[in-house]
């Protein structure tokens, strides 16, 4: 099983580029670039540095002893809740706004709708001296204010999207529209490894790090790179994509992609796609996404804003269909109970989209030697509020 895509852009039957017309020279740019910028040598030594000096990185990965001792393996906790900003999205947007100084861009774009993406993209756009406008739906802009501000504080615009549902899915409509009528001078940063060739297959490329550095931390620890479970929650799936990337192809290590069922997978309120999704068209790549007899697609619900999505990315639609990645679900009230419990055991407050990565624990048969890596993809305090509103602890 390969992690990358073919030479069409493809990953099994998932995937490519459907674009509008207008969007094809800004795509193609990058389509016909990215693999030779980022394996230039500037580039890896500049990615590098920032990664190490600016990020954080390596991310420790820790033995988790009091929840080993509950689930009966060895649990290690792979750390991107270190990360600048708080979580792994940062990985991405250090990688495309070296890649969009390489290809002569000046100004960047992106969407975003909890606004965890968008605070990443700031970031970078403040340092590396880049003029940033955010494109964000009016109503996640109202649920969402702290990270509004941040982006503010940034210097960044942010524009609400007043179409549709005022959503996610009109602020990347609004960012697309913005692309076309500006090519020439601005990058489009996406922010999972979701979008039209070449993005998953970039995003995932800049998310390997994980990966990269949960193979070098084990054979320190373990003498062994492979881990004999891998697990991560998934939204888009860029976190996920960046903890399985080097393990695709051992296929010894067992993988696991864990969604958000929400209020349950048959509440009507659910974003466990690879459930209920059906292969169609989403922002420009064919993947499983959730969507009605006619193809409308259905409003996606999590209580985390991260993973409330109607789609995944291309890679992980191919991965669960060829059995690769096992995928499960984690309720809102189980993500609540694990986020809590990593709380009390290990003094870590997890994002709410990680907590369902440590909810799904319980389900796996794990023996007792079993090296466990849980990518715990983000820190929880931009969630304060919503632990507070659930209450139970
Ligand atoms: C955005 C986000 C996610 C979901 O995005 P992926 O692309 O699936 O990784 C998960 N965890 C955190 C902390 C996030 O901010």
């Amino acid at each position: 099983m390969k992690v990358t895509v073919d030479e069409r852009g493809y990953y099994g039957s998932f995937g490519g580029a459907f674009i509008p017309e207008m969007l094809y020279p800004n795509v193609e740019e990058l389509r016909v670039n990215y693999i030779s910028i980022i394996e230039n040598e500037n580039f890896k030594i500049e990615f590098e540095r920032l990664l190490a000096t600016y990020v954080g990185r390596p991310t420790p990965l820790y033995l988790a002893s009091r929840l080993s001792e509950k689930y009966g393996a060895k649990i290690f906790l792979k750390r991107e809740d270190l990360c600048h900003t708080g979580a792994h999205k940062i990985n991405n947007t250090i990688g495309q706004i070296i890649l969009a100084k390489h290809l002569g861009k000046q100004k960047i774009i992106a969407e975003t709708g909890a606004g965890q993406h968008g605070v990443a993209t700031a970031t970078v756009c403040a340092l590396m001296g880049m003029e940033c406008i955010v494109y964000m739906g009016k109503l996640d802009m109202e649920r969402q204010k702290p990270n509004v501000e941040r982006m503010r504080i940034l210097g960044a615009t942010v524009i609400p999207s007043l179409s549709g549902s005022m959503t996610l899915k009109d602020a990347t409509n609004d960012a697309m529209r913005h692309w076309i009528s500006h090519p020439a001078d601005t990058h489009y940063i996406i922010g999972s490894v979701v979008g039209p060739h070449p993005y998953p297959d970039m995003v995932a490329r800049f998310q390997s790090v994980i990966s990269m550095e949960v193979k070098n931390q084990l054979i320190a620890r373990e003498g062994n790179p492979y881990p004999d479970y891998v697990v991560a929650c998934v939204g888009g799936g860029s976190n996920a994509a960046g903890a399985f990337y080097h393990f695709v192809e051992e296929d010894h290590v067992h993988l696991v992609g864990v969604e958000a069922a929400g209020k349950g997978i048959d509440s009507g309120e659910s974003a466990a796609t690879t459930v209920l999704g059906k292969p169609g068209i989403l922002h420009g790549s064919k993947t499983l996404l959730m969507q009605t007899a006619d193809g409308q697609v259905i409003e996606p619900y999590s209580i985390s804003a991260g993973l409330d999505y109607p789609g995944i990315g291309p890679l992980h639609a191919h991965l669960c269909n060829s059995g690769r990645v096992q995928f499960l679900s984690a309720t809102d009230d189980e993500a609540m109970v694990a986020g809590i419990e990593l709380s009390r055991m290990e003094g870590i407050i997890p994002a709410i989209e990680s907590a369902h990565a440590v909810a799904a624990l319980v389900q796996l048969p794990f023996e007792q030697d079993d090296v466990v890596v849980v990518n715990l993809s983000g820190r929880g305090d931009k969630d304060l509020e919503t632990y507070i509103r659930w209450g139970k602890y």
